[in-house]
């Protein structure tokens, strides 16, 4: 396929999102915040992250009061837009030794797997089943020079002592998981699992509700002074509270104490028409899901009708933090990349058609990793970072902010999230000027080496320029 743009045009909204409306009866949304409120807690945003904080905060502390507000209707930003891949830091080990050392990497990677303890059993006592589906994560290689992480990943497990949580996939082996003629070998990380991202956040929402906190919808913070109380103007009334959560994501980037750590990426995903019978001829029938050893990554899993979701994380920047541009939203450049790699990568859907398309803000730290603080001298939290990962991230991310909003000094407020200062980023407009150019180097040599092709000098030359400057993301 030659054509740049996909086969379907974006829509604003996601599949998730519809279906899990559509799955609890297109409930009316929550009223919207009319007059002035006091209380203990203000939790600005209605995703994952905003959701965990206050259902985590009502179970340690029911005396507290809690409020959500959320501008739109809660599920309706990246958590009902993403992949639903589920997974902690395992696969991410060798980015997380960079960042954080060894005993850093080893302390993220467990809290990633109490995350999935803690997903799963809210998950099993759901009322509407979320979709939750334990299966292997397969990291594919596409490429020779993909083909050297599979060692090199393997090593540092056995390294670090945790040879447990991922074996290296002959040619064989990991066609065997799907066939399909361009996987040259991979990496299989036991655990993981997939979820309706929608159903979960709708679910979140809900058992927020059930635990007493209030939630209100339609309902932008427009202004936030911080004080005692902190004082959050709506459009049509306003929160008082001792203490705030700020989860609004790539939102948060545009302030002035996060702006440094953190840059707007964009993800975008394709989701096909159900074709059980194609699943079943690629061998494709547990629940493992795959992404490739890309650093501009193809993630991709099934659903169990019998869909497959393909995403590229491959998406524009956005131009000094502005999540709101088009660009996020309206790339038809890389939702068509999304389409290529689900034809290339899962041929037996060569032609089934698109049922959607589209793509979603994400907020990429400097080290890739998130981060969970309180802003000096006032009682104002927030947790960003996720850098596409976010899923089970944003669990961590709760009891994070929770335990800062309490003054806990516990297992959570001791991770490197919360305590580490991640290396800033160069100021606009350098920083988009350049990580364009670097983007378009990567996906150049990515693409080129996929087909064999020789990589142009340029594009070898400004790949390696984040690396010559000690800058963590945009390495290869
Ligand atoms: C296309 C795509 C695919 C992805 N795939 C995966 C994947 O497979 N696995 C994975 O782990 N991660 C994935 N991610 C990342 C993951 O979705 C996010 O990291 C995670 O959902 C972040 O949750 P959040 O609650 O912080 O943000 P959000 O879900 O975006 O919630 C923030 C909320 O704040 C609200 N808000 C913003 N400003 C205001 C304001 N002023 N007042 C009130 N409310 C406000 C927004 O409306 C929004 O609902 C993907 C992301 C995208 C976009």
């Amino acid at each position: 396929m030659t054509a740049s743009v996909p086969s379907i045009s974006l829509s604003d909204q996601s599949w998730w999102f519809e279906e899990a409306l559509r799955a609890e009866g297109n409930r009316p949304a929550a009223p919207c915040l009319t007059g002035e409120h006091d209380v203990d807690v203000a939790i600005v945003g209605g995703g994952f992250t905003g959701l965990w904080t206050a259902i985590a905060l009502r179970e340690r502390r029911p005396d507290l009061s809690v409020a959500l507000i959320e501008a739109s209707t809660c599920g309706s930003g990246a958590s009902g837009k993403n992949g639903g891949k589920v997974h902690g830091y395992w696969a991410a080990l060798s980015t997380a030794v960079n960042a954080l050392g060894e005993d850093g990497a080893l302390a993220i990677a467990k809290a990633g797997s109490r995350a999935q303890d803690g997903i799963r059993t809210f998950a099993a006592a759901c009322v509407r089943d979320v979709w939750w589906n334990e299966g292997p994560n397969i990291l594919v290689s596409t490429s020779p020079s993909q083909d050297k992480k599979i060692d090199a990943a393997v090593a540092l497990a056995r390294r670090l002592g945790v040879s447990d949580q991922v074996t290296a996939l002959s040619q064989a082996e990991v066609q065997g998981y799907c066939a399909s003629p361009a996987f040259r070998g991979g990496l299989i990380y036991p655990e993981s699992a997939t979820v309706q991202p929608a159903r979960l956040a709708r679910a979140l929402r809900e058992a927020a509700m059930a635990s007493g906190c209030r939630i209100f919808e339609n309902t932008p913070m427009a202004s936030l002074d911080p004080g005692t109380p902190n004082r959050i103007g709506t459009p049509q009334g306003s929160l008082l509270a001792r203490e705030v959560v700020l989860a609004t994501n790539a939102a948060l980037a545009e302030r002035r104490d996060v702006r440094p750590y953190v840059s707007v990426f964009s993800s975008y995903a394709v989701l096909t028409e159900p074709s059980g019978e194609k699943l079943s001829s690629a061998g494709w029938n547990g629940a493992q899901s795959f992404a490739d050893l890309r650093m501009f990554l193809h993630y991709f899993r099934r659903t169990p009708d019998g869909r497959v979701l393909m995403g590229s994380g491959s998406g524009p920047i956005a131009c000094c933090a502005n999540w709101r541009s088009a660009a996020m939203t309206r790339d038809a450049r890389t939702a068509e990349r999304a389409e290529r790699g689900l034809r290339h990568l899962v041929p037996a859907f060569a032609d089934v058609p698109l049922t959607r398309a589209w793509g979603g803000a994400i907020d990429v730290a400097s080290d890739r990793l998130p981060m969970f603080r309180t802003v000096d001298g006032t009682h104002i939290h927030f947790g960003c970072g996720y850098s596409g990962h976010g899923v089970n991230a944003t669990y961590i991310g709760g009891q994070c902010l929770a335990s800062l909003v309490l003054g806990s000094k516990d297992e959570w407020t001791s991770l490197p999230f919360c305590t580490r200062t991640p290396p800033r980023l160069p100021p606009e407009p350098f920083r988009y000027l350049g990580g364009n150019a670097v983007r378009w180097a990567i996906l150049r040599s990515e693409e080129c080496e996929e087909v064999g092709d020789r990589v142009p000098l340029a594009a070898r030359a400004i790949a390696k320029l984040p690396k010559l400057m000690g800058l963590k993301i945009g390495v290869r």
